[in-house]
């Protein structure tokens, strides 16, 4: 189903490939209509065009809020060509038919990214742009739309390809891409709003920009892609690689929940370092130096260590540099790089390295998603913070100030550890996890069984989990959770609290010596 190209209405912020594809319409005997800006820049390069403002009658107004939304522009757009009320409508009205529309919108999202006032965020909203693409693409039996600067080779070539025609296979794909382009603007606009109505209700929307063709999914049998949704958080969707193979879809994943992780650990209050496998943390710890922080999070699980995912909370320097190169490593993301260190990465190729400019803010407001057959869940952030002066001390002894920092250390891993989550921390380090079990009482064997191993590894006499804190994710719904963790040497218990055998377990944790505290907040993460 061939249909010509007479006008094009082309009306562009991001003017790359302008010219080119001016000329090339132009060449073909294609009118060129276009908005200020896209005018001048077609004109200075010697071509005709017509002002959208002549064939409207109306001067663009109000900064350029109202420049094309006129029954003259979207008349030509949305009139079927093959119905004789609508081309009698546009004879009667003076409408003439536009075949081709070329529009890229305000940049919202890269405004965004600049944290532009709320003024200037305002007015970056595009209004006829995204207009002039719904009617175009809506219109797709008859009218080309194009959003995308990459798409202005494949319109030319349907062009040369069909002596000045486009097919209905190209225009349907436009079209598709055209509604793509308006959804995940929007998603972008509605996004900043919700960030703006903080504790309001706030509707939801899901939607994304194309960032990334990934070569696989979680498996190769699966086609992945990565898309961005505009907002400009530090993290794996906003950094910069500096070496190594792009990304894939399980080192986004992972890289993600790293950088999230050790994000938790301000830098004011020192290195922190978290290791990650399979999206769990194998070993995070703070250090007196980053090269320390390294060391004690490597040795938490120096097995699974390999293969991992690191993220640092401070400025990757050589020393640290020169450590994460003994094992194979598959990211290193961190808010910076010296050059040293930089430098000490360049000999090992496979090696990813992101930067990000600064750390996630744990406690900002943001919602996740979750896909499940035929829909989605949408949730806040888990954002929770618990802070010293939350905790109640439920057991007859009370943490000593080490222990409540190890705990709250222990806390704030669990948050980023699949549920049920188990957590023994040691001297500002995680020395066992135990992550993702169907039962909390075999998480806590676990985070015991790896914090025997740790010992052993490092040739020590008793395991780790001797005098350590613990960590539970959730409460604990009997006491066998706590006495395994009480026979593992655990000396204190950080944990929701809430349960219905809660003094049971209180109970239990008296009987065995622990100190334990109450959070009054969990930390599921399924
Ligand atoms: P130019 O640089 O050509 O002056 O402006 C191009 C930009 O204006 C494009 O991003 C296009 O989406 C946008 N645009 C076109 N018509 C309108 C309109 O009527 N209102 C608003 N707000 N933006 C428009």
């Amino acid at each position: 189903d061939l249909q010509p190209i007479r006008r094009a209405l082309l009306s562009v912020s991001d003017k790359t490939g302008l010219i080119d594809l001016g000329k090339a319409l132009a060449a073909r005997g294609v009118e060129l209509l276009s908005t200020g800006g896209s005018a001048s820049a077609l004109r200075d390069a010697g071509l005709e065009v017509r002002d959208v403002a002549d064939v409207t009658g109306f001067p663009e107004m109000m900064d350029g809020r109202v420049k094309t939304l006129h029954p003259a522009v979207h008349g030509g757009l949305l009139a079927l060509r093959d119905n004789d009320t609508h081309v009698a409508a546009m004879d009667e009205h003076d409408i003439g038919a536009i075949d081709l529309v070329v529009v890229n919108l305000y940049p919202f999202e890269e405004t965004l990214k600049r944290g532009a006032a709320d003024a200037e965020m305002i007015e970056n909203i595009d209004i006829g742009g995204p207009a002039m693409i719904r009617s175009a693409a809506k219109n797709h039996g008859f009218v080309n739309v194009v959003v995308d600067v990459e798409d202005y080779e494949v319109l030319l070539a349907d062009l040369e390809a069909n002596d000045g025609h486009t097919t209905y296979a190209l225009r349907q794909r436009l079209a598709q891409t055209a509604y793509a382009r308006t959804a995940a603007y929007d998603t972008a606009v509605s996004t900043w709003m919700a960030g703006q109505l903080d504790g309001t209700p706030r509707r939801q929307t899901v939607g994304g920009t194309l960032a990334q063709t990934l070569r696989y999914g979680e498996n190769p049998h699966q086609s992945a892609a990565f898309y961005t949704d505009g907002s400009a958080r530090p993290g794996v969707a906003t950094a910069q690689q500096h070496q190594g193979k792009e990304l894939s879809y399980n080192n986004i994943n992972d890289t993600d929940a790293a950088f999230e992780l050790v994000s938790e650990f301000d830098a004011k209050d020192g290195p922190a370092v978290a290791i990650i496998k399979h999206a769990n943390p194998c070993g995070v710890a703070r250090g007196a130096t980053l090269a320390e922080a390294y060391q004690k999070a490597f040795e938490c699980d120096q097995t699974s260590a390999f293969g991992g995912i690191i993220a640092l909370n401070s400025e990757l320097d050589a020393q640290t540099a020169e450590a994460i190169t003994d094992i194979f490593t598959e990211v290193v993301i961190a808010p910076s790089v010296t050059d040293e260190a930089k430098a000490m990465f360049a000999a090992k190729k496979n090696l990813r390295l992101l930067t990000t400019g600064g750390l996630a803010d744990p406690m900002a407001v943001a919602q996740t998603i979750r896909q499940v057959s035929g829909g989605y869940l949408m949730q806040d952030k888990d954002n929770g913070h618990i802070a010293a002066s939350d905790l109640k001390v439920v057991t007859k002894i009370a943490p000593t100030e080490e222990q409540l920092a190890d705990l709250l250390f222990a806390w704030k891993v669990a948050k980023h550890v699949k549920s049920n989550a188990i957590v023994y921390v040691k001297d500002g380090a995680t020395v066992g996890v135990g992550a993702g079990q169907m039962s909390r009482l075999d998480s806590a064997l676990i985070a015991a069984t790896k914090a025997q191993r740790m010992a052993d590894a490092l040739g020590l006499p008793e395991s780790l989990a001797k005098g350590a804190a613990v960590a539970s994710d959730a409460f604990f719904p009997f006491a066998d959770g706590l006495l395994e963790a009480a026979a593992a040497g655990a000396s204190c218990v950080i944990q929701p609290g809430g349960s219905m055998r809660d003094d049971e377990v209180i109970a239990a944790a008296d009987e065995a010596g622990l100190a334990m505290v109450f959070t009054g907040m969990r930390h599921f993460r399924h």
